[in-house]
């Protein structure tokens, strides 16, 4: 039941049969499948690993986000009002559909935004799975109802409600596409929220495939509606408008401003913000296993070709293991000259793929030019694209700087691409300069045996994450984030709240 891609002339194994979703030029709105509200332009949707279009998808326009926004509207009385269990067995209906179509979902991210297709099986699609499963655990702790600890002894009059926030725009980029979308959708529907999503242009497949599994779960119509577009259309539409009581932005620090102007021009809405970073590795004289380390540096920082907002892009080493680490990081990029680590992303392997974009390419080879006019030191991979990489599509090279100043641009700006930064440093308060000091604040990453030394460096590193010795936050934790980050709590019983207002009542048994 599938339409397969035409492969825009190229080879057949460039293109695998891909499951296309069924309604790529239509709009999910008030539980159908719609037609854009007036002739709409389109836009090709390439992949990335050939250049090449695969799909084609609407770009809405004001009125199409005004009819997502009234059927929300619509639809929240009854939704907001119907109970958590209600709720939870509609969301359990979707994770059993999820599961089903998992491979589907596999093939479409693969495609849209170049995840080599074992990453796109497991991390990406399966991201679906696991933050569906986390929200349906964390619900199991969501008091809608708390008492308010009385002032004295024993007593209270007092009672906070939680109560969903209302109508709900959720706008979210291409990097970890359906990660970024349950991460938002789930809770907003758990907690009694209706919404209107706007996925990234860039990468619109995967939502689609999710929106057909919302209407094979059966979900009222108008509980969730989508809505393409780009950001100067449906996105600014939906964060000036009225009808909307907040927005759940997950992109680049420049839209998440102007999102924050928009919501602040209209009605004030609650605006809740993931945005870039530019991770911190703090990697100490003290560490036991040094190659480890670096190592794990290294892939962190060009895990999804580097397209990651919590990316260890900046590995700050002691001056006493300083040479090795580089020796090691050089090696571990340089693997068979930088060729056989990237390949398109339909061929299994743990190869990288190409960046999402062709804007993207250039922006990181721009990146790459200004740290060798600033002088860093190139030690692995640069400009161009990697030996062989001839497919047509956006491959960079993993490249690596050292001897990197903590003022220079590579050094301070998130380039969202394969580039990591090798930067010495001799003390800790140093290194922690150096890791605060720039706009960002979302992960930084410890590596030290010195137990003082973790407390110390988990009160004085301003992020909204940090993890030592690579031991990952529980799944229950939320994604958290300070400074030009944002101020978002994603995941988890916060990742539930934050869809919530309060409410406070008293005098009430
Ligand atoms: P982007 O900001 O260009 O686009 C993200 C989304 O916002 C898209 O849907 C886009 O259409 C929309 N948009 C753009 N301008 C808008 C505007 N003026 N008003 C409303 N919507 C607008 O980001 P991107 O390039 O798609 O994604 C990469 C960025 O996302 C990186 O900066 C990355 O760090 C960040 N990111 C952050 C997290 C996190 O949790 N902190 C997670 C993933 C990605």
């Amino acid at each position: 039941s599938y339409s397969v891609a035409a492969c825009g002339g190229g080879a057949e194994d460039e293109c695998p049969n891909l499951p296309l979703p069924r309604h790529g030029l239509e709009f999910y709105i008030n539980g159908r499948w719609v037609a854009p509200s007036e002739p709409s332009s389109t836009l090709p949707v390439i992949n990335p690993s050939f250049g090449r279009p695969i799909s084609t998808i609407s770009l809405g326009r004001a009125a199409d986000a005004d009819s997502a926004i009234r059927a929300a509207r619509g639809a929240l009385p009854s939704w907001s009002e119907s109970s958590l269990a209600e709720r939870r067995r509609y969301v359990e209906r979707l994770l059993q559909i999820y599961r089903r179509r998992r491979e589907e979902m596999a093939q479409l991210i693969s495609a849209e935004m170049g995840s080599p297709i074992d990453e796109a099986r497991g991390a990406q699609a399966g991201s679906g799975v696991y933050h569906i499963r986390q929200f349906l655990r964390a619900l199991e702790y969501f008091e809608s109802e708390r008492l308010v600890p009385g002032m004295a002894e024993g007593s209270s009059n007092t009672v906070i409600r939680l109560e969903p926030i209302g109508v709900v725009a959720l706008i979210t980029p291409w990097n970890w596409p359906i990660s970024q979308v349950t991460l938002k959708v789930i809770p907003a529907l758990l907690v009694g929220c209706t919404c209107v999503l706007k996925p990234s242009e860039m990468a619109p497949l995967s939502s689609l495939l999710f929106a057909e599994m919302i209407h094979e779960a059966g979900f009222p119509p108008g509980v969730f509606n989508l809505v393409n577009g780009d950001g100067d259309g449906v996105g600014s539409h939906l964060s000036s408008h009225d009808d909307v009581d907040m927005v759940s932005f997950t992109g680049s620090t420049r839209a998440g401003r102007l999102i924050s102007q928009a919501a602040a021009a209209s009605n004030l809405k609650k605006v809740s913000l993931e945005l870039g970073g530019k991770g911190a590795n703090l990697i100490f004289d003290d560490v036991v296993d040094l190659e480890k380390v670096v190592r794990a540096g290294v892939w962190g920082c060009f895990d999804n070709t580097g397209q990651n907002c919590n990316a260890p892009t900046r590995m700050l080493v002691q001056r006493g293991s300083y040479d090795e680490a580089v020796r090691i990081a050089t090696e571990t990029t340089c693997h068979d000259g930088g060729a056989a680590l990237v390949g398109p992303a339909h061929e299994p392997g743990d190869h990288y793929g190409p960046v999402a974009t062709g804007a993207q390419f250039e922006r990181v080879q721009g990146y790459i030019q200004s740290g060798i006019d600033q002088g860093a030191k190139l030690v692995a991979g640069g400009l161009g694209r990697p030996p062989g990489a001839n497919t047509g599509g956006f491959f960079v090279r993993p490249t690596v700087f050292v001897d990197v100043m903590p003022a220079m641009t590579i050094a301070q700006e998130e380039i969202f691409g394969p580039v990591l930064c090798i930067m010495p440093f001799d003390t800790e308060e140093e290194a922690v300069e150096i890791a605060n000091g720039t706009p960002y604040g979302l992960t930084n990453y410890v590596h030290t045996e010195d137990r003082e030394r973790q407390r110390r460096l988990a009160r004085s590193l301003k992020s909204g994450m940090i993890e030592m010795n690579g031991i990952e936050a529980d799944g229950g934790a939320p994604f958290a984030a300070i400074k030009a980050s944002g101020n978002g709590r994603e995941g988890g019983i916060w990742g539930l709240e934050d869809f919530t207002v309060i409410k406070v009542v008293s005098g009430i048994d």
